[in-house]
């Protein structure tokens, strides 16, 4: 919101088709580039929400008036907490609901009422004034804190006090009216924005800003709203009535798109429609092939907001918690209460399932202030980080494990080591364990006595050596993510050397193949909980390998289970042994492709929304896959 204009509040919602004049330039075919939010292809004329013009005035009042200016403001309040209800009430039970009571809780707060008072009394200015400036402060002070969650709140606030401000005079109540079958396209867009939309039937959302974990990103993803968000000045590029195609699975917007290209995408999403149709009917089933194998599928988690999102995609617990976004944006370490709290919450919310938490993974690519080892590593992938990192941070370590370990009298937690490299680290790590367990025993704190421990295998010779480490622990996930970069020596995070991030490399596959034997003879389960888990391209040569167990984003969980629930572990195994065999990673490549492409074409288009490492052909359907 700007100050400055004597108008009142005029929001600017939808322009109207043709209200601007078109210079020849803009009407260009464009193509831009956010994140796939929500899954799904959305094709439709652009609905655009632009507030870029609102104004408030600032007018000064009498003494006398002030009662007046606060009774509005108190009609203002009023009406937007029962314009959220109304929203609320049409939604079902579940995390858009909650968002929506969040704000009416911030509407009920007396310090916002108090502050808004205080300066239409102390300082005689109108009441928009007023809800603008406390809105500004309260927004600065969110926003200075350099932090998602906070800067989620700053624009909660915006969004409020707008809707505030339209509630105080004699406008409408703010409600967008989006056409059936439009793409929503707008800066940014509050929950209660949203929440409408799902009443207009609405077929693609693109936003400006926002990330995964944005409320516009929720919220698409819980109405099944295909979206992209954080593609930049959106606004500026695209007109209502443009026609535009939201490809939410690759997290691209193609704005005025040629008759042939829009003919293709017809088809790309009518054949998406079909399948996840298909695919999300078997949501509720678990994933057997037809032969009677169970594999287990699980979700990979890094913020409490993707729990729900795990148990509506069918995942039966989480296989990969990644406690280090609880260390994150702070200055002193999560205590043990803090992680006993947040363990036991999480648990609450997935039981009955199991939830496999990794203590800290912290150092390289998830750097953290609280230690600053990196700093003068010059290799920090291979520095002081994970494991290693806790041993050393020993304070740290104990704490994360003592609240594990009295969490775990509330459900079935497990604790799972990342990047253990061999038995003496691992001794190392379980004695923590063991020590963890004998303080809360001698304080007679309440705490599980058999909490299952796992490692993860992420480095070369924690996989050599598997046989060995599988002896003294309850489970293994094999971390492909980092064993790929160890194994092929690769940065992860570098894109000039991604041509040489091959999973079906040979020995990688034989690592695999070592590992899950390992796990077999030990009678001990094996998982595997890196990206590759996710794509549908690896799936058969995963099972065939002998891994049972499946930890992936969860949006990817239907798309794997339907290719598990189709196909028999003969093919399986017969796939991966042909692999094992091979001596080159293009040649697996290509073989496991013709397979996996001719058994499962519109699986591989999808990907259940998960980028892939290396591009398949099939993605686009400008590069032949339609
Ligand atoms: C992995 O390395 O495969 C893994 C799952 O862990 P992260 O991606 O968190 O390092
Ligand atoms: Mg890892």
């Amino acid at each position: 919101m700007s100050e400055g204009d004597k108008d009142g509040p005029r929001p600017r919602r939808a322009t109207e088709p043709g209200s601007r004049p078109t210079p020849a330039g803009e009407r260009a075919r464009r193509e831009l580039s956010g994140i796939a939010a929500s899954p799904g292809v959305g094709i439709g004329r652009a609905y655009v929400i632009d507030r870029r013009h609102f104004h408030v005035p600032r007018r000064e009042i009498e003494p006398a008036e002030a009662d007046e200016e606060l009774a509005r403001f108190g009609l203002g309040l009023g009406r937007t907490h029962a314009q959220l209800e109304a929203i609320k009430n049409r939604l079902p039970h579940g995390e858009h609901r909650q968002i929506l009571e969040a704000q009416q809780m911030m509407l009920r707060d007396p310090d916002l009422r108090q502050r808004v008072e205080a300066l239409i009394r102390n300082e005689s200015i109108s009441a928009e004034w007023a809800v603008d400036r406390v809105a500004t402060e309260i927004r600065e002070t969110l926003e200075r804190a350099d932090d998602e969650y906070f800067a989620e709140r700053s624009s909660d606030i915006g969004f409020l006090a707008e809707r505030v401000l339209l509630h105080m005079g004699d406008v409408d109540d703010g409600e967008l009216s989006p056409p059936p079958g439009s793409v929503v396209i707008a800066h940014d867009l509050s929950p209660a924005d949203t929440a409408q939309l799902a009443r207009a039937q609405v077929v693609g959302i693109v936003t400006g800003v926002g990330g995964q974990t944005s409320h516009s990103a929720i919220m698409a993803r819980s109405l099944e709203i295909p979206a992209v968000v954080g593609v930049g000045d959106i606004l500026g590029l695209v007109q209502s009535d443009d026609m535009v195609v939201v490809d939410a699975i690759d997290g691209v917007v193609l704005v005025r798109p040629g008759t042939e290209e829009l003919d293709r995408w017809q088809h790309v999403r009518d054949r998406y429609d079909v399948f996840e149709e298909r695919v999300q009917r078997e949501h509720g089933l678990p994933a057997i092939a037809q032969d009677g194998t169970h594999i287990v599928l699980r979700a990979n988690v890094a913020l409490d907001a993707e729990v729900p999102s795990s148990l509506f995609h069918g995942a039966e617990g989480v296989g990969l918690f990644r406690t280090e976004f609880i260390f994150m944006d702070r200055e002193i370490p999560p205590t043990e209460d803090e992680h006993y709290r947040h363990a036991k919450a999480v648990l609450r919310k997935l039981a009955p399932y199991p939830v496999v938490f990794r203590t800290f993974d912290l150092g390289s690519d998830k750097p953290t202030d609280l230690v600053r080892y990196g700093e003068r590593e010059h290799n920090p992938a291979m520095g002081l980080r994970s494991l290693r990192l806790a041993l050393r941070e020993r304070s740290m370590f104990l704490a994360q494990v003592r609240g594990l370990l009295r969490a775990a009298v509330h459900g079935p937690l497990r604790i799972m080591l990342p990047l253990v490299s061999g038995i003496s680290e691992l001794r190392a790590a379980l004695a923590v364990i063991d020590e963890a367990r004998a303080q809360l025993a001698d304080e007679g704190v309440a705490h599980a006595q058999t909490v299952p421990i796992g490692i993860m295998v992420e480095m070369p010779s924690a996989a050599i050596v598997a046989d060995v480490l599988a002896r003294h622990v309850d489970f293994m996930s094999i971390g492909t993510n980092d064993l790929i970069q160890y194994t092929l020596a690769i940065d992860r995070t570098n894109d000039d050397v991604s041509y040489l991030y091959r999973p079906l490399h040979p020995a990688i596959l034989r690592l695999i193949h070592r590992v899950s034997a390992a796990g077999k003879a030990a009678g001990i389960s094996v998982s595997l909980c890196g990206e590759m888990a996710a794509d549908p391209r690896y799936t058969w040569v995963l099972v065939g390998l002998g891994v049972r167990e499946l930890s992936m984003h969860p949006s990817a969980i239907p798309v794997i289970k339907n290719i598990i629930r189709s196909s028999t572990l003969s093919d399986m195994e017969a796939l991966a042994r042909e692999v094992l065999e091979v001596e080159d990673a293009e040649d697996a490549e290509r073989r496991v492709l013709e397979i996996m492409q001719t058994r499962f074409p519109e699986h591989l288009l999808h990907g259940g929304g998960q980028r892939f490492v290396n591009e398949g052909p099939l993605r686009r359907p400008q590069e032949g896959g339609g």
